[in-house]
C-alpha cells in the first residue's frame, strides 16, 4: 500500500463550519486528497469565498446546526445532490470562557445544542446511509478541553468531553457496518476561534504557549492531514479513537 492509501479521490466530505479556521484547512486537505467537499455553516458571504477559494467541484449550503428538525432533510437532500456522503466532519463549534458560577443554564444548553446535539443528530443521519452501504467514515472534532478540567470552560469542555461518550457508543453499533468513528482533539491551533481569545491578551499567548511541548501553536492544515489520514484507507482499521494533535500539549499538560 503506498501513497494511494491516503487518496479520497471520489469521495463526497461534509464538513461543518468549514468555511473558517479549523474547519476551511480541513476541507482544504480532504480536497486536495481528491474528495469533492461540502461545506456549512451560517454565514453565506464566508462560504462562497471559500469555496472559490477550493476550487474544484467544492460546494456549500447554508445550514445552522441547531436547527434539528431541519438535519434529516438535509443529509437527505445532500445525498441525493451531491452523491452518498463518505465522510463527515463534526466541525462545526462555539466557544464560551466563563466560570461555571456565571454560567446560565441557557449558555449550557446553548454550548450543548452545537457543539453535542448537532453532531448526534448528523452522525445519526449520515450514519443511517453509511451502515446501509457499509461504509464512512465519521470525524468528531474535540478538544483538550474535553481530555482535562481547564478553568473557565466547564460547559465548552464538557461538551467536548460528551463527544468521547457518543463516539464509544457510536462504535458499538456502527463497527459493523465498516462506519468508522473516531475524534481529534486540537491543541491550540491558530483560527478565528483562537486568535480573537488570545490577541485580547498577549501574556496568555505567552503562558499557553509554554505549555505545548513543541513551543508553537498548531495550524488548521495539521488538523486537516488528520482528517484525511483518518478517513482514508490508511486509516481502515482506526476507529473509537481520540487523537490530540497539539504539539504534545497533552503530555506537558
Ligand atoms: P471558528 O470560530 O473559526 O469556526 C467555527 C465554525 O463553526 C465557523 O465556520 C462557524 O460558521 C461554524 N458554526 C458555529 N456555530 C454554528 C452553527 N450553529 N451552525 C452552523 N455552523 C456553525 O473556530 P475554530 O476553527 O477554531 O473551531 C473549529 C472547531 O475546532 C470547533 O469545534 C472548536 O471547538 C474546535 N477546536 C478549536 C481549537 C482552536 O485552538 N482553535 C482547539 C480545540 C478545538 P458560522 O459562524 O458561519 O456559522
Amino acid at each position: 500500500m503506498g501513497l494511494e492509501a491516503f487518496s479520497l479521490k471520489d469521495k463526497v466530505a461534509l464538513v461543518t463550519g468549514g468555511g473558517t479556521g479549523i474547519g476551511f484547512g480541513i476541507s482544504k486537505a480532504l480536497a486536495e486528497a481528491g474528495a469533492r467537499v461540502l461545506i456549512t455553516g451560517r454565514r453565506e458571504e464566508v462560504l462562497r469565498k471559500a469555496v472559490e477559494e477550493l476550487g474544484g467541484n467544492a460546494g456549500y449550503e447554508v445550514m445552522d446546526v441547531t436547527d434539528k428538525t431541519a438535519i434529516p432533510a438535509f443529509v437527505s437532500r445532500v445525498n441525493t445532490e451531491y452523491g452518498a456522503i463518505d465522510i463527515l466532519v463534526n466541525n462545526a463549534g462555539i466557544h464560551l470562557k466563563k466560570m461555571a458560577l456565571e454560567t446560565s443554564d441557557d449558555e449550557f444548553e446553548s454550548i450543548m445544542q452545537t457543539n453535542l446535539l448537532s453532531v448526534f443528530s448528523l452522525s445519526r443521519e449520515c450514519g443511517r446511509y453509511m451502515t446501509e452501504r457499509k461504509s464512512g467514515s465519521i470525524v468528531f472534532i474535540g478538544s483538550m478541553a474535553g481530555i482535562f478540567g481547564i478553568d473557565r470552560v466547564s460547559a465548552y469542555g464538557t461538551s467536548k468531553a460528551a463527544l468521547t461518550g457518543l463516539m464509544n457508543n457510536l462504535v458499538t453499533e456502527f463497527s459493523k457496518h465498516n462506519v468508522r468513528i473516531n475524534t481529534i482533539a486540537p491543541g491550540w491551533i491558530e483560527s478565528p476561534m483562537f486568535l480573537n481569545a488570545v490577541n485580547a491578551d498577549p501574556a496568555r499567548k505567552e503562558k499557553i504557549e509554554n505549555r505545548i511541548a513543541m513551543s508553537c501553536f498548531g495550524n488548521p492544515g495539521d488538523i486537516g492531514n488528520a482528517v484525511v489520514f483518518l478517513s482514508s484507507e490508511a486509516g481502515r482499521y482506526i476507529t473509537g479513537v481520540v487523537l490530540p494533535v497539539d504539539g504534545g500539549a497533552t503530555v506537558n499538560f
